[in-house]
C-alpha cells in the first residue's frame, strides 16, 4: 500500500538539492490484523511540525521512514477480539499513534508516556490504511468531520500542554510560536480561563490568525522589545503561564524573563539534541521560584481532546489539502510556511450527513 516516507535523510530546508532530505511514496505491506487490532482506511493525515525533524534523522537514519501520526479515517476491519471500545466497521475514527502497553512499570505507575513498548504500534498513517491496537482508536463525535478529525492528535498535545501548565482561571498566559500546536494550545488555554492571552510570533499571518481566535495581544519578537511589551500587557507582573511551542533555540531563553514570579514555563516542543540553554539558578529558580517542564507525548489527553474538538476553531487549519500522490509537493508547501497546516487526503471518503 502507498505510504508517505522519508526516502533520503537531510534537512527539507537545505537550499542544496544534492544534500536536501527527500519525501516520497513507497510501497509498504499492510500490518497483519491482530485479534485486538483495528484496520482504518485513512481519510486524512496532516503534516506535523515534527515530520521534518524525522527527515533530519532525529529518531534514526535508516530509510525509508514512514510518516503520519495525525489522521482520521473509517474502520475497515476489526480483529476478532477488538470489541472493548464498541467500534464497528464503518465508524469514523481518529486516534493515538502510540500504543501504551498498560503492563510495563511506567504504564502501571501512571506514566504511560514512558511506556517501554511505546514504539511497537507506531505505524505510519500517511498511507492508504493503518492498523492499530483498539486502545489507540477513538470514535469521532458526529459533528466533527473527518477533515477536522485528523487534528485530534495535535489537539491532544495542546490538552497535555494545558495539563502541565497547571493553569488556574484568570492566569496571564503567553505562548511563543504560532504554528499549529501554539495556536491550538492558545485556544485550549483560553477555555481554561487564560487572561492577557498573548502570542509571540515573528510571522504576521500567524499573529493575525491568533487574534482571530481569541488572543488578547500579540508580540513580534523581532521588531518589538519582547520584555517591554510583556511588562505592558501584564501591568508589570509578567505571565503566570508561559508556553514555548516554537522549538526555537533563539526564542526560548527570553521566556524566563517574561514569566511572573512563581510562574510555570512549559517547553512544549522538540529541540535540537545538542542545544543547551543557559539557566541562572539563582535568578530563575531561587528568587523567582519558576517551575520548568516539558511535554514528550500526550497520555490521558485523548478523551478530553475529543471533548474539546467540536468547540475549537479549526477551519483555517484544514484549507490546504493535497492528494496522497502529491505528498512531495505537500511537504514543500509545509516547509514554505505559507499555510497554518497541510493535510493529505489519503483516500476519497465521504463523511456522510451531519459532520461539520
Ligand atoms: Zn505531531
Ligand atoms: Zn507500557
Amino acid at each position: 500500500m502507498k505510504t508517505v516516507a522519508v526516502t533520503k535523510i537531510g534537512s527539507l530546508r537545505d537550499p542544496d538539492e544534492q544534500s536536501r532530505g527527500r519525501i516520497g511514496l513507497v510501497d509498504f505491506a499492510e500490518h497483519p490484523l491482530g485479534p485486538e487490532d483495528v484496520r482504518i482506511r485513512v481519510a486524512y493525515s496532516a503534516i506535523c511540525g515534527s515530520d521534518p525533524h524525522l527527515a533530519e534523522g532525529f529518531f534514526g537514519t535508516e530509510v525509508p521512514i514512514g510518516l503520519g501520526h495525525e489522521l482520521s479515517g473509517v474502520v475497515e476491519a476489526l480483529g476478532e477480539k477488538a470489541h472493548r471500545n464498541g467500534l464497528r466497521v464503518g465508524d469514523r475514527v481518529a486516534g493515538n499513534f502510540l500504543r501504551f502497553c498498560g503492563t510495563c512499570m511506567p504504564c502501571r505507575n501512571g506514566k504511560q508516556q514512558f511506556c517501554e513498548h511505546i514504539q511497537e504500534y507506531n505505524r505510519p498513517g500517511m498511507a492508504e490504511t493503518v492498523t492499530w491496537h483498539e486502545s489507540q482508536v477513538y470514535k469521532l463525535p458526529a459533528n466533527v468531520s473527518l477533515l477536522k478529525g485528523c487534528l485530534l492528535e495535535p489537539t491532544s498535545v495542546a490538552v497535555r500542554i494545558a495539563d502541565k501548565t497547571n493553569i488556574k482561571v484568570g492566569d496571564r498566559v503567553a505562548i511563543c510560536g504560532g504554528g499549529p500546536i501554539g495556536q491550538l494550545a492558545m485556544q485550549v488555554l483560553k477555555m481554561n480561563g487564560a487572561t492577557s492571552l498573548t502570542l509571540i510570533e515573528p510571522i504576521a499571518e500567524r499573529r493575525e490568525m491568533a487574534l482571530r481566535h481569541g488572543a488578547d495581544a500579540v508580540i513580534d519578537p523581532v521588531a518589538e522589545d519582547q520584555y517591554r511589551r510583556a511588562q505592558e500587557i501584564t501591568d508589570g507582573q509578567g505571565f503566570d503561564v508561559v508556553v514555548d511551542a516554537s522549538g526555537s533555540p533563539r526564542a526560548v531563553r527570553g521566556l524566563l524573563d517574561i514569566a511572573a514570579k512563581g510562574a510555570t514555563v512549559v517547553y512544549g516542543a522538540m529541540y535540537p539534541h545538542d542545544f543547551e540553554m543557559p539557566l541562572n539558578l539563582s535568578d530563575y529558580l531561587y528568587l523567582k521560584e519558576l517551575t520548568l517542564t516539558g511535554v514528550f507525548v500526550s497520555p490521558y489527553a485523548f478523551p478530553r481532546a475529543l471533548q474539546v474538538l467540536p468547540h475549537l476553531e479549526l477551519d483555517e487549519f484544514t484549507e490546504a489539502v493535497f492528494d496522497l500522490d502529491d505528498a512531495a509537493a505537500a511537504f514543500e508547501a509545509h516547509v514554505s510556511g505559507k499555510h497554518p497546516k497541510i493535510v493529505i487526503r489519503c483516500n476519497p471518503i465521504d463523511d456522510g450527513a451531519g459532520a461539520a
